[in-house]
């Protein structure tokens, strides 16, 4: 088809408010997806995207559409809807022209929702607004209209009500793809620039690579040259690896090459770091094989290797947010059989020392001697939330307790709120959108973006147990906190670790200090013998259970520590 009959789009939502679904219709309209290949979200091809109902990484799909007579090429590019990874939405916007802006009939604006919209005007993208889920009984479109011409100021008079479940104004959505997004420029006689926005390693094709072309023409058979990585290769064939076609990356022609490659893309930083450790040494070699090919496709895992007096051989692994790290422990477990020890995440803090140095610490047991260091910064984030009016209180409450530093209230309707608040980062690791979630009975939603580092009274908190300093329980906290969380942390520990024959004493210490402690009483020496009465399939039982219990344990000196102690921390009351 000619360059004025092909759009470049891409679908913006809050998670949950349909956009994998309507994906899939589109697909399915279109005849994309013969029908018998047609699974449940298609887009969302990894098992893990489809168990979870989320989108993780951005997805292309290319759908034929005949309007008014004349064949149109649809190029749909699918976002993933969580803060986490919010950088791969701006990717996928910045190779669209318009965007679909989804939105839940029956719930309305939500922090993602505008969060995704406001990188879509960034972008100069058309933006058309389509009124999602409209079958449901609690769906009030019309209310909904009105809070997006509010509170986003976009023109709503041409809105599409649908419901991708039902099929109901799928056509309509199609038809206004074509007429109201504008096709892309055409750029065909300038040398080729394409630019990559996503890439991933097929073990039998190679390097798959999805570009989209910003200036000249490319076409089978090409010779092409990678500007950033140097590396040359044939379009469908010969890309070793994913490091030689990076994200961000310009293709152009090998014997026509384009003079300045294009801006490219922010790399994806890590802001949460952990420690991985297999449960039995013996699977060091596998998990670096298994972390290996993951970054093939996933460039944001960082890792390196990480050894511990109590852990062991293992490694400090770098991720974008939580829910990254759960899916990557998720991966590695599931589908490389591995069983792993993760430790308590840390954020990155920036440590000045005496000497003018200044170093990054990721690992709370490193952290340098309180004699060596004159402050610490951490990473601070801003973050808004969106919520119903009831829920402010409690949400501020919230952010009070981690430490957030209030900026802003607007009412963004009548009976919705955005607060907007700075806290550090590390407040946010851990249940802070659990809490959101519940004390909002659901309804509140959350965005948040790093704004930079700052100055705070820091301190670690080491874990002594059965008078033995354990590294991967300590923790960086802010000293007003120190306390609190020392008894918490002890408190929670007593219940996690089993019993053992021996009493163990668990203390929380701030450098020499001990200023919490706990003691774990010994265990009774006749809980098998209880068994001896006969009922041997009990004590088999028994004996079992505490083998599965073993399986996620690591023995620190004498004492094995499950893995729900290393997590601990994470959730305190
Ligand atoms: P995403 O997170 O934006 O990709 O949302 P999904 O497409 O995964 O949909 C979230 C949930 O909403 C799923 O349970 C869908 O079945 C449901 N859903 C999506 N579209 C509709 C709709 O038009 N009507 C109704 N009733 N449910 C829908
Ligand atoms: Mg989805």
């Amino acid at each position: 088809v000619p360059i004025s009959n092909i759009r470049n789009f891409s679908i913006i939502a809050h998670i949950d408010h349909g956009k994998s679904t309507l994906a899939d219709k589109l697909l399915q309209v279109t005849g994309t997806v013969p029908q018998r290949e047609m699974k449940e979200q298609f887009l969302d091809n990894m098992d893990l995207e489809r168990e979870r109902g989320i989108t993780i990484k951005l997805q292309a799909a290319r759908m034929r559409y005949v309007f008014e007579n004349k064949p149109y090429c649809l190029n749909l590019i699918d976002t993933p809807g969580h803060v986490d990874f919010s950088y791969e939405v701006s990717r996928s916007l910045a190779a669209c022209e318009g965007a679909l802006l989804v939105v839940d009939a029956s719930q309305g604006v939500e922090a993602q929702t505008l969060a995704n919209v406001y990188l879509a005007l960034d972008n100069n993208l058309e933006i058309i607004p389509v009124l999602n889920k409209i079958d449901l009984p609690g769906a009030e479109p019309d209310r909904v209209i009105k809070e997006i011409e509010e509170v986003i100021g976009l023109d709503c008079s041409n809105a599409i009500l649908c419901s991708a479940k039902e099929g109901i104004g799928i056509m309509d959505i199609l038809n206004a793809i074509v007429a109201r997004i504008p096709p892309p420029p055409d750029t065909s006689k300038r040398p080729l620039r394409a630019l990559i926005f996503d890439s991933y390693y097929d073990p039998y094709r190679g390097v798959i690579v999805y570009f989209r072309v910003v200036d000249g023409t490319i076409k089978k058979g090409d010779r092409v040259f990678f500007m950033a990585s140097g590396k040359v290769g044939y379009l469908s064939a010969s890309i070793r690896t994913v490091a030689d076609a990076r994200v961000g990356d310009t293709i152009t022609h090998h014997f026509r090459k384009a003079d300045n490659s294009l801006p490219g893309y922010e790399e994806a930083t890590p802001m949460v770091f952990c420690g991985l450790f297999p449960v039995d040494a013996d699977q060091f070699a596998e998990l670096r094989d298994a972390l290996e090919k993951l970054q093939l496709n996933d460039a944001a895992l960082k890792f390196e290797p990480e050894t511990s007096s109590a852990m062991g051989f293992g490694f400090r692994c770098g991720f974008l947010g939580l829910l990254h790290m759960e899916i990557v422990q998720e991966r590695l477990e599931r589908e490389y059989n591995l069983s792993l020890i993760t430790t308590a995440p840390s954020v990155v803090y920036k440590v000045n020392c005496v000497n003018g140095d200044t170093v990054e610490c990721s690992n709370p047991s490193l952290l340098p001697e309180p004699g060596r260091r004159k402050s610490i910064e951490e990473p601070v984030v801003k973050i808004e939330m969106l919520t119903p009016k009831d829920y402010i209180g409690p949400l501020m409450e919230l952010a009070q307790e981690r430490r957030g530093q209030f900026k802003e209230m607007k009412f963004i309707t009548e009976i919705r709120a955005s607060l907007t608040y700075e806290l550090p980062l590390a407040e946010m690791v851990g249940d802070f959108f659990d809490q959101l979630k519940s004390r909002s009975k659901g309804y509140a939603s959350m965005e948040y973006t790093v704004i930079g580092y700052r100055e705070s009274d820091l301190t670690k908190l080491d874990i002594q147990i059965n008078g033995e300093c354990v590294e991967p329980l300590a923790t960086i906290v802010h000293r007003d906190k120190a306390y609190s969380v020392g008894r918490a942390l002890t408190l929670k520990l007593k219940e996690l670790i089993p019993r053992q024959m021996f009493k163990i004493p668990i203390q929380a210490c701030l450098g020499a200090k001990v200023i919490a402690s706990e003691s774990l009483s010994a265990i009774r020496k006749d809980v098998l013998a209880k068994c001896y009465g006969g009922d041997i399939t009990r004590k088999k039982k028994l004996l079992k259970k505490q083998a599965e219990g073993k399986k996620r344990m690591k023995s620190i000196g004498k004492v094995d520590v499950p893995q729900e102690a290393f997590m601990a921390v994470l959730k305190l009351e």
